[in-house]
């Protein structure tokens, strides 16, 4: 059952066995997941069935540095879904490397094994519908995936790793026919938490307080609070509820909103591939069942462990669009309608640098002269993306001249300075806002800087082709500055440890201390990996709802009373 909270009357309790906070990916997915067991599931979702302002303005808050790090009202988003409302789907599971005790990054290793999160992997595909679970392009596809650089063998990189592409799948548009039909879970739209309220002893949560769109509070009591709010907002509720836990819920040790971490992404350098058109392949290949998947270089564990390096991958990308000597209509087209694309996209798609009236003038004499490439864009952009149900995962144009840039992703150490935390302003509700300060550290640039030069050394040596740096790249630091955090990963603020010293939450992600209080998503990552978090958060939703759900309860079936 979906219900507006609004409807619910101040100083309601509603009770229920589990009561999950935030309706994104990871919230949804457990939900659902628990409905097998039979137990009563509220899913409380501060957004409503599509995006409002009035929902979006409870995201806003501060960035100490906003040429670093995006406002935290933009990525992410207060609707039904979550942040998955407009993600790109990218799926890529984590590699056995992250979970280890590296010596050469402070503060790496889970308190679990990869195979632990492994064994969730194929479960999360189907949920993100990114097809089975095999990354390997020699099996991915029926024959095998065509090879990205012909007769490249690099030692530093493994080349048959890839990604495979969700719809992009919107978790709230795709399950909310389930969530409505599941008999023992009800979903609660328009229902923000706004603080947890712990026993006298603090040993476990009593109620939540939650507030409708009317401003009128209710609460809700459970056997088990489970917080998917996101990166962001999971560290900040726990801040924020400090009426018996001095400085917030899990915060003994000052952990809370610490060792905050994105990816280092961004565009780098220029390749100019040897050869014909034909030896290179940056584009996707599609498995049997529709699943666009495309290879991605990444640097090997032996790499990273003999280097000191962080994990990272790289993948061919078209020249940079912002610039107009890559002579290529459809990218200026895209440099030109850039006031109609999304912030989110428009970010990594065009310079921060303000275009003078010749770059305008270069892009349109682009778009005109190779108009019939521009068009052919266009309608083959309208067919497989605008039109289609599984979409065309991004923009891949083939350069007239084999010149193509480097996109990079790369882990990003975790490191205590970087954090989230409460800043000085209020919401509506008068809960403090959140104040982001994202630091990367010396560690991170070598990173880009060693595997950008090994790449370059690979690829020279097997007369593949040439690799080089514009002359405002030679410091790599400006470029890693140039794309700041990437915008929509949030991880590690309320990590898992094997202790309370090291963690806020431990292997099952309950919060130390608080017997029934646990955290899925993101938030729980004490490491970042080089791959996009989502496929991960989903396998962990799976993995919580399978200790949950052996759980015992008390509480039958979901009952409402008026105190
Ligand atoms: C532009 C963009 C592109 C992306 N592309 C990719 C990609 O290709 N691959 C990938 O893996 N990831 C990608 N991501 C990231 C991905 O969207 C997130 O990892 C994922 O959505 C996180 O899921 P979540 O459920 O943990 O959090 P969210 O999706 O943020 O959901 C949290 C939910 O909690 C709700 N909430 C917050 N506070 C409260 C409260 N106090 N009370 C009640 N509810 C609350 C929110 O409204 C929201 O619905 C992208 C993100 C963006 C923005």
């Amino acid at each position: 059952m979906i219900q507006s909270a609004d409807d619910i009357v101040r100083g309601t309790v509603v009770h229920a066995n589990i009561c999950v906070l935030g309706g994104g990916p990871a919230g949804i997915v457990l939900a659902l997941e628990l409905a097998k067991t039979g137990k009563s599931i509220l899913l409380l979702e501060s957004g409503g069935e599509s995006p409002s302002e009035q929902a979006q303005a409870l995201n806003a808050g501060e960035v100490v540095d906003e040429k670093l790090h995006s406002p935290p009202d933009r990525y992410r988003q207060r609707v039904l879904g979550g942040a998955t409302s407009i993600w790109g789907g990218r799926c890529v599971p984590f590699d056995p490397i992250d979970f280890e005790a590296r010596p050469w990054i402070d503060h790496s290793g889970w308190p679990i094994s990869y195979d632990e999160v492994e064994r969730h992997y194929a479960a999360a595909n189907a949920w993100c519908e990114a097809g089975e679970y095999e990354y390997d392009a020699r099996l991915a596809t029926p024959g095998g995936m065509r090879a990205l650089l012909r007769g490249f063998s690099p030692l530093h990189f493994d080349a048959n790793g890839i990604e495979r592409f969700s719809c992009p799948t919107n978790f709230g548009d795709r399950y909310r026919a389930r969530l409505h039909s599941a008999p023992n879970v009800r979903v609660l739209l328009s229902a923000t938490a706004t603080s947890l309220r712990a026993a006298r002893d603090g040993s476990r949560i009593d109620t939540l307080d939650v507030r409708n769109g009317r401003d009128c509070t209710f609460s809700v009591a459970a056997e088990q609070f489970v917080l998917a709010m996101g990166g962001m907002e999971t560290p900040r509720l726990l801040l924020t509820s400090d009426d018996v836990h001095a400085g917030g819920i899990g915060n003994v040790n000052d952990l809370v909103g610490r060792f905050y971490m994105c990816h280092i992404a961004g565009t780098i350098g220029s390749l100019r591939v040897n050869g014909t058109a034909d030896s290179v392949w940056h584009g996707y290949d599609v498995a049997a069942d529709g699943t666009y998947c495309r290879r991605r270089l990444a640097l090997l564990p032996e790499t990273q462990a003999a280097m000191g390096l962080s994990n990272a991958v790289f993948r061919l990308h078209h020249p940079r669009i912002a610039d107009p000597r890559h002579g290529t209509g459809p990218l200026s087209a895209i440099f030109l309608a850039q006031r109609f694309i999304s912030y989110e996209y428009a970010k990594r798609l065009v310079s921060d640098v303000p275009p003078t009236y010749k770059t305008w003038l270069r892009h349109g004499m682009n778009a005109v002269i190779d108009s019939p490439s521009t068009g052919r864009f266009l309608l083959r952009w309208l067919k497989t993306r605008t039109l289609a149900d599984r979409k065309f995962p991004s923009i891949i144009i083939r350069p007239r001249t084999n010149l193509f840039s480097l996109d990079f992703h790369a882990e990003q150490v975790p490191n205590p300075d970087s954090r989230i935390d409460l800043g000085s302003g209020l919401d509506r509700f008068g809960n403090r806002r959140l104040r982001v300060d994202w630091r990367y550290t010396r560690q991170d640039v070598e990173t880009v800087a060693t595997s950008f030069d090994l790449l370059s050394q690979e690829l020279a040596t097997q007369s593949i082709g040439h690799l080089s740096l514009a002359s405002d790249e030679r410091d790599i630091e400006t470029v890693v500055r140039r794309d700041g955090a990437y915008g929509g990963h949030h991880i590690g603020t309320t990590r898992m440890g094997a202790s309370a010293r090291s963690g806020v939450v431990d292997r099952h992600g309950k919060v130390f201390g608080v017997n029934n209080l646990y955290v899925v998503g993101s938030a729980t990552f004490p490491t970042s990996s080089q791959a996009n978090p989502t496929l991960t958060i989903v396998a962990m939703a799976v993995r919580l709802a399978e200790r949950l759900g052996a759980l015992a309860t008390r509480v039958p079936s979901i009952q409402e009373s008026v105190s």
